[in-house]
């Protein structure tokens, strides 16, 4: 049978270009899970997406609601679960203040983290119940939320301090936004938010890979910096952002590269490890990245995990 794989965030940027590429080889059925239905349909079709090879589902991260929701729609298709992508994100680098997702959590991370973590905590079972040879678990994270790399000290730097912020319910009302409990930065809490991911992955790796064999890896594609990710940053940005990543940095890595290199992160019988941050070299061959001090704290993956389980309701 075909793979059943579920990509959030699937209607544009690398989400989409991972969802054809996995559509090309026919082997997939693609559960593209996103907020805008008519706005992931008109992508499909424009991206050239054989119709029988994908499905759309709503869901909207920034609602537990909504995510709750989807897994029963999912549920309800009778569709199994063999591989879960963890794509969909905001970045909000220029708003002067937060903004929350429905339960009041400070979007970037409400989105990023909390609405996947919800959904991945949950679809476990769903991954477990497969019988596909090789189940995953994949959560994109990024070198901006890696202190160990020249990007990622790029300030203002990632940096989730003692969690008093998240321990808050980063509400903003009792307490700050921030995870660290500072003042709202929009792109910090972007960054903050990718150390999340990479932390979950791991701590996923480390309680559950053995018991269940599912593999459990972040990557980073490299820079992709056409993307709508960008799409609330200043005009000038947007305009020197490209040229920026292809000239003087080297990290630029088109949409069609970079959904060929989570494509294979979901597919590839060689990628099977788990616990592994993945990233690809000037020759586009993956390796094995090494994660900044933070991201590969596991203390700290611990207590993100249990403050985010209360969070949403799991705890
Ligand atoms: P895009 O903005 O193009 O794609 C983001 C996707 O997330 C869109 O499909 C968007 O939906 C979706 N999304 C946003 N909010 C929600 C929500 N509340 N519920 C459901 N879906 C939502 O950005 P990219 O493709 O660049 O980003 C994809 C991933 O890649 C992210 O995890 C990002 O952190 C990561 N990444 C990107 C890099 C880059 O250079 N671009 C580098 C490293 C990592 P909609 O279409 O409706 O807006």
């Amino acid at each position: 049978r075909k793979g059943v794989v579920v990509v959030t965030g699937a209607s544009s940027g690398l989400g989409l270009a991972t969802a054809k590429a996995l559509a090309e080889t026919g082997k997939w059925q693609i559960i593209m899970a996103c907020r805008d239905f008519l706005k992931a349909e008109k992508a499909a079709k424009s991206a050239g997406m054989p119709k029988e090879n994908y499905t759309i589902m709503h869901l909207d991260l920034a609602s537990l609601d909504s995510v709750r929701q989807f897994i029963a729609n999912f549920r309800s298709s009778g569709m199994p679960l063999d591989v879960l992508v963890c794509n969909a994100a905001v970045y909000q680098p220029t708003a002067s203040q937060p903004s929350y997702t429905a339960e009041g959590f400070e979007m970037s991370v409400g989105v990023n983290h909390l609405g996947h973590f919800l959904l991945a905590r949950e679809l476990l079972d769903d991954l477990k119940k497969s019988d596909y040879p090789s189940k995953r678990l994949i959560i994109v994270g990024s070198i901006t939320g890696n202190t160990n790399t020249l990007a990622g000290n790029v300030p203002p730097k990632a940096n989730l301090g003692d969690l008093r912020g998240l321990a808050g319910g980063l509400s903003g009302m009792n307490g700050s936004a921030m995870i660290d409990g500072g003042e709202f930065d929009g792109a910090k809490a972007y960054k903050d938010s990718k150390v999340c991911n990479m932390l979950m992955m791991q701590e996923f790796h480390r309680r559950f890979h053995e018991e269940t064999g599912i593999t459990f890896a972040s990557l980073y594609p490299g820079c992709i910096a056409t993307t709508g990710l960008f799409r609330e940053h200043i005009p000038l940005f947007r305009l020197l952002f490209p040229p920026f990543q292809k000239y003087i940095t080297k990290g630029f890595v088109s949409e069609d590269d970079a959904g060929r290199r989570l494509a294979q992160v979901v597919s590839d019988p060689s990628l099977t490890k788990s616990g592994v941050y993945w990233s690809w070299n000037k020759n586009s061959a993956s390796f094995e990245n090494q994660l900044s001090q933070e991201a590969s704290d596991a203390e700290k993956a611990k207590r993100v995990w249990e403050l985010s389980e209360k969070l949403v309701g799991l705890a």
